[in-house]
């Protein structure tokens, strides 16, 4: 089954940086051995949208509101997200957790309003370093699962990437042991066989996030149940990126 890594490019790069990125990138990912995407800021996605039209790379966006419109200041719809050729949208990062208040309940009305819109999702889930300290790490999770899947169908978990990204992983430098996120991955899957389905289990898709880069990932993304990563700064480097997406 083919891997599936996906750059999240945060707050970062201006259009000039990014179409030079992209200048360098989609040459060297011609024949690459990954299933790609990048998520992007909101200002890039047009432009991404016309230079990513023949390639197979996925586009996707780092946010969305939960209404289609009216007045709400600053927020993006599924729909506007949808109308510049946006593919995914990334929803529940820890940094939009922590900074931007978004709470469980509030990442469960995002994931609904996106997949009455046939938008995408990964979901970001993951625990902060005191509780995996404290022994809660498998509580934590089970929670974030629980809310942000709330009166989702099984037949919509196609539509539903699961990204699990430990916070005290997450630009750091730090990652869990290959044995702990094999394990933590496989108690995400038994989750989702309680909510929802063995089968579901089997075939929903669970990404690692955390700190990879090009010397740390590939013993990572060859683990049993990983079915690829979400990579933050390592993404923003062209030459690294394409390395990785070719599993150099
Ligand atoms: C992320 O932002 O989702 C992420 C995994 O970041 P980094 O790879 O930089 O830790």
């Amino acid at each position: 089954m083919n891997k599936l890594i996906i750059g999240n490019f945060k707050m970062n790069t201006d259009i000039s940086e990014f179409t030079k990125y992209l200048d360098e990138l989609l040459p060297k990912t011609k024949t690459k051995k990954a299933k790609a995407g990048i998520a992007l800021p909101f200002t890039h996605l047009y432009l991404a949208s016309q230079k990513l039209v023949s390639t197979d790379i996925s586009l996707g966006a780092q946010n969305v509101f939960y209404e289609n419109n009216g007045a709400y200041t600053g927020e993006v719809s599924p729909t506007m997200l949808k109308s510049v050729g946006t593919n995914f949208v990334i929803v529940g990062h820890s940094e939009r957790r922590k900074s931007f208040g978004d709470t469980n309940e509030k990442i469960n009305k995002k994931i609904l309003k996106c997949l009455e819109h046939n938008l995408k999702i990964v979901l970001c889930v993951g625990e902060k370093e005191v509780e995996k300290k404290t022994g809660k790490t498998l509580s934590v999770l089970r929670q974030q699962l629980d809310v942000a899947l709330k009166n989702v169908y099984e037949n919509e978990l196609k539509n539903i990437i699961i990204a699990y990204e430990p916070v005290w992983a997450i630009g750091t430098g730090k990652t869990p042991t290959t044995k702990e996120i094999e394990n933590t991955i496989s108690e995400i899957r038994n989750m989702i066989a309680t909510g929802f389905s063995q089968k579901a289990a089997s075939s929903i898709k669970i990404l690692y996030g955390g700190s990879a880069k090009l010397s740390n990932y590939l013993p990572i993304i060859n683990l049993n149940g990983v079915d690829g990563l979400l990579v933050g700064g390592a993404s923003l480097n062209a030459e690294e990126f394409s390395k990785m997406l070719n599993l150099k």
